[in-house]
């Protein structure tokens, strides 16, 4: 753990495909942002993510449609840093590029949802996360299945309570956080598309724009 003494607001990271960016994802960055009084939420799309079958959209039209999400929303942010590097796209990485970029005493917090950290044993270097940055794990009502030994484990060993990470340190803590959602994916938006159906109220008109002048998902 490192010390947090300088009280500069922690910044939240949201890693994804976004393959498109959807309100379920933009309502859930924006409440985090609210509840955890950050000073940023950075939205991260994912290069070549080892744990998905490939996006079907080219990484730059998933960051442009991500900019277009969040233009003009004070406290979200696109950020295409994952898109630059050549190779398989690991989060471990990120979170270095990340702590070079702002030093060590401001909070990083790590959001992902239930779903992403019951996976979270198979990601490189996955427990090496903590030393750059909290993990804030958002639960959503529905039907999940049970965490692993080791996860579960692993998350009691670390969890925190908000205030207490807010106070004193800037990594090495897990929260959970309930938070209602939206049943949005972006797997239903592409479903919708292919269909030819309208996915509109989903997704931002914004979005949806450059869906339609890039004929993606069809
Ligand atoms: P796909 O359907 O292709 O899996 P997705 O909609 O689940 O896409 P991802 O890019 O996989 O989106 O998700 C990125 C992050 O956003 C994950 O941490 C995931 O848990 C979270 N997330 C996805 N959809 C929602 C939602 N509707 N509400 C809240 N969080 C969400
Ligand atoms: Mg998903």
């Amino acid at each position: 753990m490192q010390n947090n003494p300088s009280n500069v607001k922690p910044i939240g990271l949201l890693g994804g495909t976004f393959d498109p960016i959807h309100h379920g994802h933009l309502r859930l960055a924006l409440e985090l942002y609210e509840r955890l009084e950050l000073a940023e939420v950075r939205l991260l799309p994912a290069a070549s993510p080892p744990h998905k079958n490939q996006p079907m959209a080219d990484g730059q039209l998933r960051l442009a449609m991500v900019q277009a999400a969040v233009a003009g929303v004070t406290g979200l942010v696109a950020d295409g840093r994952e898109l630059k590097r050549t190779g398989r796209s690991y989060t471990i990485d990120t979170l270095i590029d990340v702590r070079n970029e702002i030093g060590t005493e401001q909070a990083l917090y790590l959001m992902m949802g239930m779903d992403a950290f019951m996976n979270l044993n198979t990601w490189h270097r996955w427990r090496e996360l903590l030393d750059f940055a909290h993990l804030l794990v958002v639960r959503r009502p529905g039907a999940l299945q049970p965490l692993s030994h080791e996860l579960q484990e692993w998350f009691r060993a670390h969890q925190a309570h908000p205030d207490e990470a807010k106070a004193h340190c800037a990594t090495g803590t897990i929260l959970s956080i309930d938070i209602p959602g939206l049943m949005i994916s972006s797997t239903q938006i592409r479903a919708l598309l292919a269909e030819g159906k309208n996915p509109r109220y989903l997704l931002p008109s914004s979005v949806l724009d450059l869906i339609e002048q890039y004929q993606l998902y069809r």
